[in-house]
């Protein structure tokens, strides 16, 4: 059975309730009353439910409901906000689906297709020894490598580097996988596990209804299976991620449910660690239909995602696809985590980031304390290392404006 989703937090070395600690806070703030019923419920510990996510999406205030949804962060990590060292590594990019919004995948005779070989997937860790301690590893769907060749790769990957965590597949990998392995999910799964795998991240997950995924990513698992998929994880004590992919065809209501989803399966199993919400970037693919996310959409998506999802504890503005500066801001809205240094990174860069690579402790640390947080390196599954503080200067972070 899952455990129970801890409410508390330590604060001065006692244990407290987080929703207790967002009620005393925000009444010392002059807020816009439109509001109260909101605050109320979170208050109370009442879930908020699709109404409310629509009342919050269509109300101007942006910047009353940022401060709601900073309270409730801060209710739960006080000042602290979280990013690791990690590098992605693409085992290949040839893929059966073709996703319209996927900027990545290449078919197999592509010029520039690729598939990795164990050994130079190895060459590509070493690239990084020392200054990762997560890979974050998805591909395509290659026609042809079953299981074996997972858990080969893993198994190697952990006997040279065994320190590292491998977050690795999706969940339509993951039934790939199990597809032409002729195995189930679970049995998948367990067998990786075994090989080294330690979590998945959310990728995938787009929005969870599957009108809209029959449009943006045909072929892809359903949305049932997404859940399903993590599901299993979860229970064989595998920690997962999830994800929205926001700004293609998606009304806010289907955001809404989608988040709505994530709830209701957390609180059956309890394994997501952290939520992920990231709008779609155009380039190099092929949904000219897509509504694009604007900045305010992006800020406000943050903070209502923090106040819907009340059983996820970690709200991820990822820097990959936001870049620095949107990530520095996400913080004040409610976000506690900006992902990581990431010494490479290019399924997001193919579709039009503009986000740095190899970025520095110290530079990381900056874009935090600027948002008036405290820098805290963690692990993936949110071990707390230590606090780290700026010391570059002068600071060199490109404006999103400016040129290459
Ligand atoms: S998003 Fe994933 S499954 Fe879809 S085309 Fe791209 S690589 Fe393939």
């Amino acid at each position: 059975m899952p455990e129970a989703i801890p409410q508390e937090v330590s604060l001065a070395g006692s244990r407290i309730n987080w929703r207790d600690l967002f009620a005393e806070t925000i009444s010392d703030i002059d807020i816009n009353s439109d509001f109260d019923d909101i605050i109320k419920k979170i208050s109370l510990g009442i879930s908020l439910d699709l109404n409310d996510g629509l009342y919050l999406y269509n109300h101007w205030d942006v910047n009353s409901i940022a401060i709601i949804a900073n309270k409730v962060k801060e209710a739960r990590f006080d000042s602290r906000a979280f990013f690791n060292l990690n590098v992605h590594i693409n085992q290949t990019n040839i893929c059966t689906l073709a996703c319209k919004f996927c900027a990545f995948r290449r078919g197999r005779n592509s010029p520039d297709a690729y598939a990795l070989s164990i050994d130079e997937y190895l060459r590509e860790v070493a690239n990084y020894d020392g200054l990762v301690d997560e890979i974050h590893s998805v591909g395509g769907l290659h026609p042809d490598w079953d299981v074996n060749y997972y858990e080969e790769l893993f198994s190697k990957v952990k006997k040279f580097y065994p320190d590292i965590h491998l977050k690795a597949l999706t969940a339509v990998e993951i039934k790939h996988i199990a597809e032409i392995s002729s195995l189930s999910i679970e049995e998948v799964l367990r067998k990786l596990q075994n090989a080294g795998l330690d979590s998945l991240p959310g990728g995938g997950a787009e929005i969870l209804d599957d009108d809209v995924r029959k449009v943006i990513c045909n072929g892809k698992e359903s949305s049932a299976e997404y859940l399903e998929i993590h599901s299993i994880a979860h229970s064989l004590g595998i920690p997962t991620n999830c994800t929205m992919l926001f700004g293609t065809i998606e009304s806010t209501e289907q955001r809404i449910n989608h988040m709505i989803k994530l709830r209701d399966c957390q609180n059956m199993t309890g394994g997501f660690q952290c939520f992920v919400p990231y709008p779609y970037l155009p380039d190099n693919s092929r949904l000219p239909e897509a509504n694009l996310a604007t900045g305010i959409e992006i800020l406000k998506t943050i903070s209502i995602s923090r106040l819907i999802l009340d059983n996820i504890p970690h709200i991820k503005a990822y820097r990959m696809n936001l870049g620095d500066h949107i990530s520095e801001l996400a913080l004040r809205y409610g976000a506690d985590d900006i992902d990581g240094t990431v010494h490479m990174e290019s399924i997001m860069h193919l579709a039009g980031s503009k986000a740095p690579l190899k970025h520095s402790m110290s530079k990381m640390a900056r874009i935090i304390n600027d948002s008036g947080c405290r820098a805290i390196r963690r692990n993936t599954t949110y071990t707390e290392f230590e606090e780290i503080v700026p010391e570059e200067l002068p600071f060199t972070m490109k404006l999103p404006m400016s040129s290459e």
